[in-house]
């Protein structure tokens, strides 16, 4: 049977499920998006603060084959979250993808059918063969609520693409013991999600005049003290409540040096183990050791010496480099720190937090510092995981889909007919998604097969182990990043798909420039 035949369903149209349309319909497929909202694509960019802007370049987040317009693009602009959702829909219009989506169309469940429980789990390839769609007797039926209705409707598919986002959708919250959470405060209290979804108008009639406390320290945090700041000045300053410092730049560039030239290329990889690397390339990462630490200093001084970072104590315990590679650089929001200096934004550190009537109660519930609160914003992040556990019907995939890693990012070697597109992220996050989609697209077509499922779980786990040692070593933890290892694993997705992966022309080109650009 002609594969092109095979009914392929892509659940989310945000960046990566735009690419993985995109790639799937180059190999003559017909793929449905279903996308929960119904106002348009482009994901998590429809709903962010007025002011939330992109942390990479331009150049850095854009697919290789559609640029940004001249108006936008340039080395050191940041696009607004309006020009990025401008920019995904030219590309989703450009490329037939807008006509595949079906808005409004909520994906509540994901079954896999036609194979029993007992003779996939035998199964030594993934899928039974190793192909994408088996031997044809499996498919997924996916249970969707469309517009407007509270019906649902069973669509039956041979392959399932999952791109619903790791920062939208399932808020992490803080747990607090009796009568310390939220249910004490006689304010109001929203996670960054729900702030951000309200719309511009609503969240600024919201923070307008009050005493705003906002806890967390990642760019969302970062972003809402800010605009809290510009709406109520020193009259009501904004708490900012962090438990650790971060490294939030002032802008992509080092001395005249970009990121990227020092951190994100072949040449820098050299200086970090690498999943799979020969003896050759370990010890030479072991001798390279103390140039990457050395790169990671300078650039530690540099925006030291840009941002007054030192003096209001937050100078992040991590290394510049391991903020990198966890993909927790994030660049500061306009006159954040003059903000602070004026008295509109006030910082304080501390461990923990509980709620008392009138606030904030940090670090001990009893005599600890109090921050009285009108609102209380959680900039607490996301359960991406949780969105993918979900989807599953069966309780094994449910438990299987979090407890063990993807191989190549992309496919669980033990959920047969289905691949995930942008849950391992990357600092510029967009080029990785379309890799992923393009390798993806290659599987569907039978451009190559997987190999064993116990191949497979090998190098997901390499892999795997790699990154969280260094998440870990390198001070962070959390979630799946290829900050800085991006090249070798561009690399290993080209061999696979049949590609030279060495793609730039000249040796210069090839090690001194990102293969993100
Ligand atoms: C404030 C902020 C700033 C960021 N800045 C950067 C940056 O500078 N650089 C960078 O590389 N990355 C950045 N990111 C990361 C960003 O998430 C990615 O760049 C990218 O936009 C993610 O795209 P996605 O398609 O994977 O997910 P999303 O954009 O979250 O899209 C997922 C889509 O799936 C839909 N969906 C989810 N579940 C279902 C379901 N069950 N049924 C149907 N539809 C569903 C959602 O409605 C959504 O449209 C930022 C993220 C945030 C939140």
């Amino acid at each position: 049977m002609d594969a092109t035949k095979k009914r392929v369903a892509i659940v989310g149209a945000g960046a990566s499920g735009l690419t993985a349309c995109k790639h799937a319909l180059a190999k003559g497929f017909r793929p449905v998006v279903f996308e929960a909202a119904g106002d348009g694509v482009g994901g998590v960019w429809r709903r962010t603060l007025a002011s939330t802007r992109l942390q990479t370049p331009a150049f850095a987040y854009r697919f290789s084959d559609f640029p940004w317009p001249a108006d936008v693009s340039g080395a050191e602009v940041f696009p607004r979250h309006d020009q990025v959702v401008e920019y995904l829909a030219a590309y989703a219009r450009r490329h037939g993808v807008t006509e595949c989506v079906r808005f409004g169309c909520k994906v509540l469940a994901a079954e896999y059918a036609g194979v029993p429980d007992e003779e996939a789990a035998a199964w030594e390839r993934w899928s039974g063969n190793g192909e994408a769609f088996g031997d044809g007797s499996g498919e997924w039926l996916l249970t969707v609520q469309h517009p407007g209705s509270e019906a649902t409707q069973i669509h039956r598919v041979d392959f399932l693409i999952l791109c619903t986002g790791r920062f939208s959708g399932v808020a992490h919250t803080p747990t607090f013991p009796p009568n310390r959470g939220p249910e004490v405060f006689h304010g109001q209290v929203l996670h960054s999600m729900d702030y951000s979804n309200m719309g511009h108008a609503a969240a600024d009639e919201l923070i307008r005049g009050k005493r705003v406390a906002v806890v967390g320290s990642g760019k969302s945090a970062f972003d809402t003290v800010a605009e809290c700041a510009a709406a109520n000045g020193g009259r009501y300053p904004c708490a900012m409540i962090c438990r650790s410092g971060r490294w939030m730049v002032n802008g992509g560039f080092v001395w005249g040096v970009s990121l990227g030239h020092l951190f994100c290329n072949r040449l820098a990889e050299l200086t970090v183990h690498k999943p799979g690397e020969g003896l050759a390339l370990a010890l030479l990462a072991i001798l390279l050791t103390p140039l990457r630490w050395l790169l990671s200093k300078l650039a530690e001084t540099y925006f030291k010496m840009q941002i007054p970072m030192e003096k209001h104590g937050m100078v992040p315990e991590e290394s510049f480099a391991g903020s990198m590679s966890g993909c927790r650089l994030g660049v500061l929001p306009d006159k954040f720190y003059d903000r602070v200096e004026e008295g509109s934004i006030l910082i304080k550190r501390a461990r923990s937090f509980s709620f008392c009537t009138d606030g904030l109660v940090l670090d001990d519930d009893d005599t600890g510092e109090r921050v009285d609160a009108d609102v209380v914003v959680l900039a607490t992040g996301f359960r991406g995981d949780q969105k993918l556990t979900d989807m599953f019907v069966s309780a094994t995939f449910k438990q299987q889909i979090v407890a063990a890693p993807l191989y190549r990012q992309c496919v669980h070697p033990r959920i047969p007919q289905m691949a995930v597109i942008g849950y391992t992220e990357n600092l510029t996050s967009i080029y990785t998604f379309e890799m992923m989609a393009k390798w993806v697209a290659h599987l569907l077509a039978g451009a190559f097969r997987l190999p064993s499922v116990v191949r497979m779980e090998a190098s997901a786990a390499e892999w795997d182990e790699h990154l969280a040692m260094r998440r870990h070593g390198e001070g962070g933890g959390g979630k799946p990043c290829l900050g800085g290892v991006s090249t070798w694993y561009n690399d290993e997705m080209c061999r696979d798909m049949g590609y030279e992966p060495r793609r730039k022309k000249g040796i210069l080109a090839a090690t001194l420039v990102s293969s993100e650009v």
